[in-house]
Formats: structure tokens, C-alpha cells, sequence
């Protein structure tokens, strides 16, 4: 009913429906409606799962064969997987930075993976010229709009979910698609008189890639060199940044700025409080929380969405956990 292709031709794999839960642990701290939106659990393991679906469905209406993407890593792994459920092809473009569980993933689908020296945005703009040479469909985000029309879903699932809108959603921010999305999804939902009230917007983003946050406060995006441990939000040039700026500013969304180190903190309490091992982009949600807490009325409720899985990006969440060192006799145990 949201989406603008027949049923019949989306794949056979499940994508979105995730689950909506309410952990204890937010109790503990005080606040009494505290949910998680669980996007991990989608089939590649991301939110992006939600795009890929729909670009996979357009592709097969209009009998398409092959899709061209570039990523930092989610929307590469996610649009090989949902491709391979598809019997499309798919051609990817990454940085060479990406982590190694997402390219392993990639490959394991059959992605045809073209590693680019340089970043994200250089990866973009290749992909960009080899879909315009080949006359591909590109599943760049935002470049495709059904990108953010298929991220709208998990605003229109909280809703239902709920049975009521949220007050506050903290979400990460990096090309501001999922931003944008969600915020479109609400919109949406808003204007068909089914929400009493927009639900207001946290955007995350860590101070080592704050592009949206900037242009928030300084009226237009300049360039930055961003360098964020938290991949899936580390990006110089957001590719839907007007819209998401101009959405915060309608619905009087909020930027939070936190620090890496912060990202961490949150993802290792989101494992061992909730036990949702989420990457670090995912957690920022939660940090971006932790971080104006203090000021939130504590009966509101809110909705944390984690975007993506811990286990794509080991070498990151090994940071802030000691490995055990093998023992030889239990006589070591204490
Ligand atoms: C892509 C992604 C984001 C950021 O989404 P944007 O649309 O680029 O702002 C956040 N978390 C995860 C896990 C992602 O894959």
C-alpha cells in the first residue's frame, strides 16, 4: 500500500517486519518506554535490506539483470544478498577500507566487486559513471529515490507496531537516507491523519564525520575529511543531505554529535544490556541517548533503531573487550 511496485515482484527472502522490543534494562535507568527497533535482524543483517528489496523489485518489473552499487559496506552486502535471492546481478564498488565481514559477505553472494583506492565517495562517483556507461540501474542511495522509499518502512512498521507514533526516534546519520526515510514514512503517515504529532528526530553523528550536523547549524555543507571508526556513517559528502536537512528543520529534528569512543561505550552496553550485538554505527543510536538523556522526559517513548549487526565488523568491536588467555590447568581458574 506504501510502496509503489505489485507484490508479485519482490524476492522470496524476508526482508523488514523486524521485531520492536522493549528492554529491561531502560527500566533500570528510569525510563519506562524505551524500545528498540531491531533492524539487524534482516537477512544481510542491516536496514539497508529494506532498499535493496525495493530496487530488487523494480529491477524485476522492468526485467533488469544486473544492479550497480557502491557502499561502504551494508548497502554492497545487502544489495549482493538480496540480488542472489533475485537472480540479478550485481556490481559493486567499495573503498578499500571496508570491513572484511561485509566484502567476505559481498563475495559469498556473488557480488562482482570492484575495489576502488580511496573512499567512499570516490567508490560513489566511480560506480555513478560505470552505471551511466552501461546504462545500469543504480542502487547508489539516494542517486535512486525508491532508496528512500524503501527505508520509509521502519517508521511505517514502529508505527504499527505501536499502535501510536513515538515521541522521540534516535537514529544514525551518515548519507542521511535512513534520516530522510524515516522521516518521509512518518510524513506520510501524518498527512493521512493516522499520527496525533510528528515524532521528534535524533540524528546521530560522530564528531569525526558531523556533516549533517554542520550544515544544521551553519546553513550549508562544506567539505570535511571524515574519519569515523563507525563505517556506515563515515561520509564527507552526505548524498540526501538537503532533504534530511530540510525534514530537521520542518519537524524540528536534532543533531547529536558524539565521540567514537562514545560509539564503543554504546556498543558494548547495548550487547550486554540488551543483547543486540549491533556494529558501531548502529549503536550510535543508543549513544546519541545516552548522550541528552538528562534532558528527556523520562515517561516519553522512544525508539532506539539499530541499523545493522556486530558481527559484520569484528576488528572494531574487539576494541574495548579483553580476549582470555588460554589456561592449562583449572588450577588457573579462580
Ligand atoms: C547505512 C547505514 C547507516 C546510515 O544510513 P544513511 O542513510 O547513510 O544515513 C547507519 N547504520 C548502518 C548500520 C548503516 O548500514
Amino acid at each position: 500500500m506504501y510502496l509503489p511496485f505489485e507484490e508479485k515482484y519482490f524476492p522470496n527472502i524476508k526482508v523488514g517486519n523486524t521485531p520492536l522490543i522493549k528492554p529491561e534494562y531502560f527500566n533500570s535507568i528510569g525510563f519506562k518506554n524505551i524500545f528498540i527497533k531491531d533492524d539487524s535482524l534482516n537477512p544481510t543483517g542491516s536496514l539497508k535490506d529494506r532498499a535493496s528489496y525495493l530496487v530488487a523489485a523494480c529491477a524485476r518489473k522492468f526485467n533488469i539483470k544486473e544492479i550497480v552499487v557502491s557502499s561502504t559496506g551494508n548497502a554492497g552486502s545487502s544489495m549482493a544478498g538480496i540480488g542472489a535471492a533475485s537472480g540479478i546481478k550485481v556490481k559493486l564498488f567499495v573503498p578499500e577500507k571496508i570491513p572484511k565481514g561485509k566484502l567476505v559477505q559481498a563475495l559469498q553472494y556473488g557480488a562482482d566487486v570492484v575495489m576502488v583506492k580511496g573512499n567512499y565517495d570516490k567508490a560513489y562517483d566511480f560506480s555513478l559513471e560505470y552505471s551511466e556507461r552501461k546504462k545500469l540501474l543504480s542502487r547508489n542511495t539516494a542517486y535512486n529515490p525508491l532508496t528512500i522509499e524503501g527505508k520509509k518502512t521502519a517508521a511505517i512498521e514502529i508505527f504499527e507496531e505501536l499502535g501510536r507514533e513515538p515521541d522521540y526516534v534516535f537514529l544514525p546519520a551518515g548519507d542521511g537516507v535512513i534520516l530522510g526515510g524515516v522521516y518521509k514514512g512518518f510524513a506520510e503517515l501524518y498527512i493521512m491523519g493516522r499520527l496525533k504529532r510528528m515524532p521528534k528526530i535524533f540524528a546521530v553523528q560522530s564528531d569525526k564525520s558531523p556533516a549533517i550536523a554542520n550544515a544544521l547549524n551553519e546553513g550549508d555543507f562544506k567539505k570535511i575529511n571524515a574519519n569515523s571508526i563507525a563505517d556506515s556513517i563515515n561520509v564527507d559528502v552526505p548524498k540526501n543531505g538537503y532533504y534530511a536537512i530540510s525534514m530537521l528543520r520542518k519537524y524540528e529534528g536534532e543533531c547529536v554529535i558524539v565521540k567514537d569512543e562514545d560509539i564503543l561505550d554504546a556498543q558494548i552496553l547495548l550487547s550486554s544490556k540488551t543483547g543486540i550485538f549491533a556494529e558501531p554505527a548502529a549503536a550510535a543510536s543508543l549513544s546519541g541517548f545516552m548522550k541528552v538523556k538528562e534532558k528527556i522526559d523520562k515517561d516519553k517513548i522512544i525508539v532506539l533503531l539499530i541499523t545493522g549487526t556486530g558481527l559484520k565488523d569484528i576488528e572494531n568491536a574487539s576494541k574495548k573487550i579483553k580476549f582470555p588467555e588460554p589456561i592449562k590447568s583449572m588450577d588457573q581458574i579462580k
